[in-house]
């Protein structure tokens, strides 16, 4: 039986989740989970945090942090590692050191980078759609990547979380996306980050593993390390189809997947 493990959870904290920290570790225990990296979102200036919903202020991180680290120490059988979800966001570079000031102060140990704004646009919030038409799905496709690419080089993330998410509603560029991915696995080597295997996408419209075959193929000719993650936003869904996940790792030629323990120490699955 192959070791079960999820790098990528959130919690009620970030205002968009369900389960406390205890049901989400819980959940992980009961499941037979070897461990679990909890990943909540960092605190997002009020402009691009929606009134609040998406992601917690610095005392709800604080004390969701203060809940991990308590566990972590507390549970048997399943390593319980604190991380955080961090944003990609060039334009306000005042916002990312602040998540990163928080994420110091409360002792993070892994974080996942993501890119879910480009600009200031939610690209992959429901409720920003309309923007798709505006600006055409190859534009957005070849920005995400360029940005993407910023992102993985910068040396601020262990992880680079749903490589692919603006496929998430369906939208398919025209264009040809082999050199937008060969930019991308070239990035994370330079980079020398790793990039997530994401289950996440399974329940999103595209119903698909982030990244693709191909991106995911590409990734590891490269000789970039994988993790995986449900992007779990509901205790149910901790350990979400992680089995497809490691199918999809060795298909593209993997023959472990990652788990980050903190301070560059990982535990290497066999897949
Ligand atoms: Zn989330
Ligand atoms: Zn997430």
């Amino acid at each position: 039986m192959r070791e079960l493990i999820d790098c990528h959870v959130h919690t009620a904290r970030c205002g968009h989740a369900t389960g406390t920290t205890a049901q989400v570790i819980s959940a992980a225990v009961v499941g037979g989970l070897t461990g679990i990296v909890l990943t909540e979102h960092l605190p997002l200036p009020d402009a691009l945090n929606e009134g609040g919903s998406f992601a917690p202020d610095d005392v709800g991180f604080a004390a969701y942090a203060e809940e991990v680290r308590e566990y972590a120490v507390r549970v048997r059988g399943t390593d319980v590692v604190l991380g955080a979800e961090a944003d990609w966001l060039p334009q306000r570079p005042d916002a990312m050191a602040h998540q990163r000031e928080v994420a110091t102060a409360a002792g993070v140990e892994v974080i996942l980078g993501s890119v879910h704004f480009l600009g200031e646009w939610p690209f992959d919030s429901p409720d920003h759609l309309d923007e798709w038409d505006r600006r055409g799905v190859d534009a957005v496709w070849v920005e995400y990547f360029e940005t993407w690419c910023d992102a993985a080089k910068s040396g601020l993330f262990d992880v680079m979380a749903h490589p692919d998410l603006p496929k998430k509603f369906g939208h398919r560029p025209a264009r040809d996306v082999l050199s937008l991915y060969e930019e991308a696995a070239r990035a994370a080597a330079e980079g020398g980050v790793m990039i997530e295997v994401s289950t996440g996408g399974l329940r999103k419209p595209v119903s698909e593993i982030y990244p693709c075959p191909e991106l995911l193929a590409t990734f590891c000719r490269a000789g970039v390390s994988a993790t995986v993650g449900s992007d779990a936003h509901a205790p149910e869904e901790v350990g979400y189809r992680i089995h497809d996940a490691y199918a999809a790792m060795c298909e593209a030629g993997y023959d472990v997947a990652a788990f980050p323990m903190g301070r560059g120490k990982v535990r290497w699955v066999q897949l």
